[in-house]
This record gives C-alpha cells, structure tokens and sequence, in this order.
C-alpha cells in the first residue's frame, strides 16, 4: 500500500485519491450497453447466451422452482442455520423500526396534510455470486422488501458452475417465502428485470450490490426506462481512520476482510502516525499470508493507500472527502470524532466494531453507496422499498382560508385556470377574483 503524507497532498492530488472505479474509454458502458441491447432484442435466449459465455454454465432452464430450492437448501447445516437466522431476526428487528407512520399537520385551519407509505409492488433484487456468493445480501435486501410489503419479489443471481444457486441463497429464499430464483448474473440480469423476458417479470425499481458491470448496467437503466434504482452499490470499499489508541492486528483484519471481496475493492488507512501505519503493515503482511483469498486481496490491497495526518480531525476531513461506504473509527476518541462525518454509508464505532459485524449480522443493511455516492445516497432501508405519497384535505374554512394566497400565486405565475379552480369554490364575499 502507498503512503502519502496529507500535508503534502494538494487538492488536485486528493481529487485524484479518492476518485474510484472510473470507466474513462467507456469500455465497461459500451459492453454492457450492449449486453443491455441483446436482452432487450432476445430475451431469455441471450440470458442462456450470457450464462454460457459469462458464467461458462450451460442452462436449460433460467430459473429454480421450491421444490429445487428446498432440495438445495437441505445441505445447510443446523449451524448454518442457526447462524442464517440470528442474522434474519437481528436485521429484521432493526429494519421493522423504520416502519413509521407520520402525523397528520393541519398547516392552516381546515388545510391539512399528511404522507403515507405504499409499498413498492414489482422489485428485484440482485444478489451477487461472481467471485463470492452472498446469501448476506439476499437478508439484506429481502428482509425490508418483506417488511415494506413488496407484493411481487424478483431475485436473479449468477448460476454457479453446477447450474444451480449454492445452499445458502436456496435456504435463504426460503426463509424469505421466495419459491423462485432465476440463474441471472451480471448486467443481464439488470437488463433483464428493467425489461422483461418471456420469464421474467419488468419490475418498478432494482436493488443490490454488484462488481462495475452490475453497476454500470444499474445506473444505465435508471436513465433509459421506467425502472429506478436503489443506488449506485459497486465494489466494496472500506477506509479505517486509526489512532494511537487503534489495535493494529485489528485495524489490518478490517482492511483484509474488505480487500478480499474482489480486485476492485479499496482499503484506506487513515492514521496519525507513521508507527501506526507500519505496524498495520507488518500485521497485515502477517494475515494475509493464510488468507485463502489472498490472492485477490493484494491486488485490491495494490489498489489502495494510507494517508498519515497530524490529528483526528484531518483524518475526518479526508474521510469526509473520500465519502466511503463504510468507515470505521479505531481510535477510543470515537464520541469526539463522530458528529464529525458529513459523508459515509455505514460507520463502526470504537475498536471492538469491525465492519463484519454489520456486513452480516448486527441489523444494519450492508447494501451501500460506493464509489463517493455516500455523498448524497443512503444505504438500503425499508424506506428504499416504499413510496411516500402526500394527501391534503381542505374543508369549507380551509378553501376560504388558502384560496386568496392561492389565487394570487396563480395571478402571479400568469396561471388563470389555476386561479380559477380555487374562486370557484370560495364564497362570493371572500373571492377578490
Ligand atoms: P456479481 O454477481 O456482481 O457479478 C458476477 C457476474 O458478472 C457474472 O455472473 C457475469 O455475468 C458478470 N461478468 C463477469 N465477468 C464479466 C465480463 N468480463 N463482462 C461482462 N460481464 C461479466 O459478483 P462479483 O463479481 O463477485 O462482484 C460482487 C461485487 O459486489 C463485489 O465487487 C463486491 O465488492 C460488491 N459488493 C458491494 C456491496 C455494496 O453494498 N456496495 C455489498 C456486497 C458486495
């Protein structure tokens, strides 16, 4: 990992640092307009096409019905499960809070208005399975899709090299009450619930993480058809701000755990001294050399940096800048520190809070913004998976009430049928019109 000394970083040069999986000649947009061009023109025969050339998984049906899935899921074992559950019902009990119902406000007297919450009624969800299959994902999205009410539930996820989905996501649909989930990876499989084919259903908005070509599909689709988005969720990414206070061998597992998600990822060390910087480095050296991913995670771990500040506050202007998904405070300063972030999807606090916590288990979503999105987006909640609409009702004191600001405002937008639609129900000693 490189070093560099924040006081010597100009501004150009931390533009440059925290700008990340950027597709200057367009290579990753073109391949995947393309894959988007070829389900939208074929259909289910180029999801079976791009099995084949993608997943090197030759398909003869695109999906898995409940009676495959529980033969499938009946390999998990009995510690699996238990584990599958308690992040079930710790996710679940977080997720089912944000389920509120808001006041109604009578703004002015017999003016009153109010927001209520309607599930969205077509989802999908993309659950990853290229390098690491993530049954984590399916609870994170399937548990507020099921909270919202979500009256239909698309789940795509890559075909693995038997042709099926592994165990877990099997059980995990399950659990879920999902009796079906298509062998669709990758930007077809976006394409392919933006559009529809002759199996799968067009949904209204898709959600979950993916490496770029997922994403690239994801922000594709959000600006060519009806279909929304939850967010911009691309390859994973952690920054750890560390302080003398910090444990080291701690600091390295957390920069290890997100490195070896993929190639993509990015790991960043921000810490106040150069010791801390190298004895991070002398642990991670240590760890990586059992990790079964090892491989993987040093080319992430290539892909990512340290930056040495002269105090917290520094560090947290950095972070700020970076935006990353998922931040974490290893210093014991953590209270000072934290009404400090401006920008970051998910933060862990102290030294015994490592990101796996949240990544699994704790209640908290794991589908985030990456990629500096967690300036303006939120990670995936319940309110991702609903819409808001807003009501207002005016009785007769209302109309006479509004109606003369509103009859002006229209006058003043030159908008006379407007005006009109208010002095028609006001009373003749009241309207001015
Ligand atoms: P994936 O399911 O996202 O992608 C696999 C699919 O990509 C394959 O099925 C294939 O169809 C397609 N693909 C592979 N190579 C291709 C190529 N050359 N051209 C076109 N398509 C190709 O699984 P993954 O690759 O393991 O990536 C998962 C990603 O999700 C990781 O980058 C991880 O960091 C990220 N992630 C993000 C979050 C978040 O909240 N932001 C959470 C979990 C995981």
């Amino acid at each position: 990992m490189k070093t560099f000394n924040y006081s010597d970083l100009t501004k150009a040069d931390i533009a440059r640092l925290v700008q990340r999986n950027v597709d200057p000649a367009n290579e990753i947009r073109t391949l995947v307009e393309e894959v988007i061009e070829q389900v939208k023109q074929n259909g289910d025969s180029a999801l079976i096409d791009f099995a084949s050339k993608f997943d090197k998984v030759e398909l003869t049906k695109l999906y898995l019905d409940r009676a495959e899935l529980e033969q499938i899921a009946s390999a998990v074992t009995e510690d699996q499960q238990e584990a599958l559950q308690t992040a079930y019902a710790n996710i679940y009990k977080f997720h089912k809070t944000q389920l509120k119902t808001e006041d109604k406000v009578e703004t002015m007297p017999g003016v009153t208005c109010w927001r209520e919450l309607r599930a969205i009624e077509k989802v999908g969800l993309y659950i990853p399975g290229g390098t690491a299959v993530l049954p984590s994902t399916f609870l994170m999205l399937g548990i507020p899709a099921r909270i919202a009410g979500c009256s239909e539930i698309v789940v795509c996820s890559p075909p693995q090299k038997n042709g099926k989905v592994n165990a877990f996501i099997a059980y995990v649909a399950l659990m879920l009450g999902i009796d079906k989930v298509y062998l669709v990876g990758g930007s077809q499989a976006v394409a392919a619930m933006a559009y529809g084919t002759e199996t799968i259903s067009r949904v209204d908005k898709i959600f979950g993480p993916g490496n770029q070509f997922v994403t690239k599909a994801k922000t594709i689709i959000q600006s060519t058809t009806t279909t929304a988005i939850d967010m911009p969720a691309g390859p994973s990414e952690v920054l750890v701000i560390a302080d003398a206070s910090a444990q080291p061998a701690y600091v390295a597992a957390d920069l290890l755990a997100q490195a070896e998600h993929g190639i993509d990822s990015q790991s960043i060390l921000v810490c106040t001294s150069q010791d801390i910087a190298d004895k991070t480095l002398a642990e991670v050296e240590k760890q990586l050399s059992i990790l079964p991913r090892a491989e993987i995670a040093k080319q992430a771990l290539n892909n990512s940096y340290i930056i040495i500040t002269k105090d917290l506050d520094e560090a947290m202007d950095f972070s700020n800048e970076y935006a990353p998904e998922h931040l974490i405070l290893a210093t014991e300063n953590w209270e000072e520190l934290t009404p400090k972030i401006i920008n970051a999807g998910s933060v862990f606090l102290g030294n015994l809070t490592p990101e796996s916590a949240g990544d699994y288990a704790s209640g908290t979503n794991h589908t985030l913004p990456t990629s500096s999105y967690a300036r303006a987006y939120s990670g995936v909640s319940v309110d991702s998976f609903v819409k808001k609409i807003t009501f207002q009702y005016l009785t007769e004191e209302g109309i006479q009430n509004i109606g003369p600001a509103v009859g002006i405002l229209a006058e003043m937008e030159g908008l006379h049928a407007h005006r009109n639609a208010v002095s028609v129900r006001m009373r003749p000693d009241n309207n001015k019109f």
